[in-house]
């Protein structure tokens, strides 16, 4: 093969390389790396990985073996977990959205912290998981992130006094509020307008004789790599976000006065960038648009049901391997299945692409580490799944 890297040889790109087949692959050095920098940047903080980032085996090993905990969304979720080596008491039930059922399941399994809501999900958690101890999502805006998460998840300040003291009343341990600022937040301010809710929930919560040992800080924190929707790099001020949620911390125990524990559930900071696809070219054509006026297409091996499905919101970024020195040419770039859904863009933005790309070259779809193996379909259309491949790490058993 005569593929040119580009400017880089990292792990993940001698990786992408190697492969003549697609694949998604992971670098899991590169996780180790990440998880590293995010214990420096917030000391205070013990990590749980949302798993539903990248529920792959491998990764949530490397993950455990560097001592994160694991925020698991139900119970088929927990138990591939703890068979990836998570310990249980450092797992919790994140999803406020669970039957009577998976409440009992996780209980079995030793799961003794949840997430909640609602009166109507403690009532079911007292009753199924006799004893436990709860944490009460606040809803946010959603402001700043690409994808909100305020209106499905999470309940009004007050409520979540009344939901934490019913807790109480029914036999379980109030133990924590928690928030979730949106996933990709590009804001710090959302942390800081977060920080200040919990601020006044604690308040009350303690005037009224409720005292909580922690705050859970959820998700949101920013991948680096991603372009947005119309092809810009997206460049979130990560350091001011771990600024502001390092104070908010400070912030936080002065309001509340005794010990106060610290959780945050990072998904796709800890992994996407570390993820790409290896996918090839299916077809770049040109033809007149519906204006009359010619307009090419690149069509790619794999796109939204191939777990790419995030280009609803903005786009990754391609390299071709093979034309190094290529004359690029403008391009809307597009999935492999009969679905108009499946491209690149959500506005169809055009995308620069060697001119001369032929059928079967390689292109490298870069920092999709997060979400993608879980949005995968069963082979929508007939196109399989893509198998999966890990890189590095510092237990080299992990490559398959
Ligand atoms: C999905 C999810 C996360 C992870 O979100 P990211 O934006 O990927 O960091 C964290 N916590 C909960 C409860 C989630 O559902």
């Amino acid at each position: 093969m005569t593929t040119a890297i580009p400017h880089d040889t990292t792990p993940l790109f001698t990786a992408l390389a190697a492969a003549d087949e697609d694949r998604i692959v992971f670098d899991l050095t590169g996780i180790e790396t990440g998880y590293e920098r995010l214990r420096r940047e917030l000391p205070d903080v013990s990590v749980r990985f949302a798993m539903k980032a990248c529920p792959v085996d491998e990764v949530l090993a490397c993950l455990v073996r560097k001592g994160a905990g694991i925020d698991a969304a139900g119970p088929r979720e927990m138990r591939q977990a703890l068979r990836a080596g998570a310990a249980v008491g450092s797992m919790h039930y994140g999803n406020t959205v669970k039957s009577d059922r998976n409440i009992a399941e996780a209980h079995r399994l030793g799961v003794r912290d949840f997430a909640t809501d609602s009166l109507e999900d403690v009532a079911a958690i007292a009753r199924h998981a006799p004893g436990a101890r709860v944490f009460c999502r606040i809803a946010t805006s959603g402001e700043g992130a690409l994808w909100g998460l305020g209106r499905k998840f999470g309940c009004p300040p007050a409520h979540a006094v009344r939901v934490l003291e019913s807790a109480r009343d029914s036999g379980l341990t109030p133990s924590g509020l928690s928030v979730h600022v949106g996933s990709q937040q590009m804001t710090a301010d959302a942390w800081s307008a977060a920080i200040d809710t919990l601020a006044d929930v604690l308040t009350t919560l303690r005037r009224r004789g409720t005292h909580l040992d922690h705050i859970n800080l959820g998700g949101g924190l920013p991948a680096l790599g991603y372009l947005d929707k119309h092809g810009r790099p997206l460049d979130p001020p990560l350091e001011k976000i771990f600024a502001v949620i390092r104070d908010g911390i400070r912030y936080l125990r002065r309001v509340h006065g005794g010990r106060l524990a610290f959780l945050m559930e990072p998904g796709r900071h800890l992994v996407a960038d570390h993820g790409a696809v290896r996918a090839h070219a299916v077809r770049l054509t040109r033809r007149p648009g519906h204006d009359g006026e010619d307009r090419r297409w690149l069509y790619l091996s794999c796109g939204r049901f191939n777990g790419l499905y995030e280009t609803d919101a903005l786009q990754y970024r391609l390299v071709f391997p093979t034309h190094p020195h290529a004359r690029y040419v403008s391009a809307t770039v597009a999935g492999p299945t009969c679905d108009s859904d499946d491209a690149h863009s959500p506005d169809h933005a055009p995308v620069r692409v060697p001119e001369n790309l032929a059928s079967g070259d390689p292109v490298w779809v870069l920092s999709c580490g997060a979400y993608t193996t879980s949005y995968t379909t069963r082979g929508f259309n007939g196109f399989a799944p893509l198998p999966y491949e890990c890189t590095g790490g510092t237990d080299s058993e992990t490559a398959r």
